[in-house]
């Protein structure tokens, strides 16, 4: 069976390709579903990228570029779809990738931070001793919405002893407001593509 993935890198693109060419691609890429999970909702579908080999390779790339003279020591990744790129990129930074986890998936002992959602709430958490203390920390995920989820991670970054030295994400949904819920935290937001 052929899955029909694009190994190839296209002739006039660098490897590290620059954010304004990536935004591009990745919005041509990800995949709008109206009313998924629920009604109401324009959920991006990352999937398609990565379809993509080269597309992934230039987005950790750009990223490892970006972030690598900033001193991280750790980039924790949000359970599931932080983990798709934070991790590689962890890799390419040569830095340990630490992931946060939804309740009761972790072994052994773990810090825990409950947030809210639209209904009711939810909790994640990391084991404990996977941050050191002062370890200067990126906070990834796919997307910024809201920003409750990533304010969360960041909460349990801090009660771990970490500091949270950023946020990236993949895209930013601008008319939610997901960075005004950052801002307070003084720190820098980057993110590949706005919408
Ligand atoms: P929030 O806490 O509202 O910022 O939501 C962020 C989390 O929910 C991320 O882990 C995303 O993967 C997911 N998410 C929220 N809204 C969307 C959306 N419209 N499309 C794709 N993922 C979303």
């Amino acid at each position: 069976m052929s899955l029909n993935i694009r190994r190839v890198m296209p002739e006039n693109k660098t490897i590290f390709g620059n954010r304004l060419e990536l935004e591009k691609e990745i919005f041509s890429a990800v995949r709008e579903v109206p009313n998924f999970p629920k009604e109401g909702i324009l959920f991006k579908d990352i999937n398609p990228i990565f379809q993509d080999s080269a597309l992934c390779l230039r987005i950790i790339k750009h990223l490892a570029k970006h972030y690598k003279d900033k001193g991280l020591d750790a980039i924790v990744g949000v359970e599931s779809r932080g983990f798709f790129f934070g991790f590689p990129l962890a890799l390419e930074l040569g830095i340990p990738f630490i992931p946060i986890r939804k309740k009761g998936k972790l072994p052994g002992e773990v810090i825990e931070e409950r947030y809210d959602l639209e209904y009711g709430s939810a909790v994640i958490e990391v084991q404990s001793g996977a941050l050191k203390n002062g370890d200067k920390v990126l906070v990834h995920d796919d997307v910024l919405a809201t920003g409750g989820t990533a304010l969360a991670a960041a909460n349990l970054v801090s009660k771990s002893g970490a500091v949270v030295e950023g946020f990236n994400f993949i895209i930013m949904l601008g008319f939610l407001g997901g960075d005004e819920k950052l801002n307070p935290l003084n720190v820098n937001i980057y993110n590949l593509a706005v919408s």
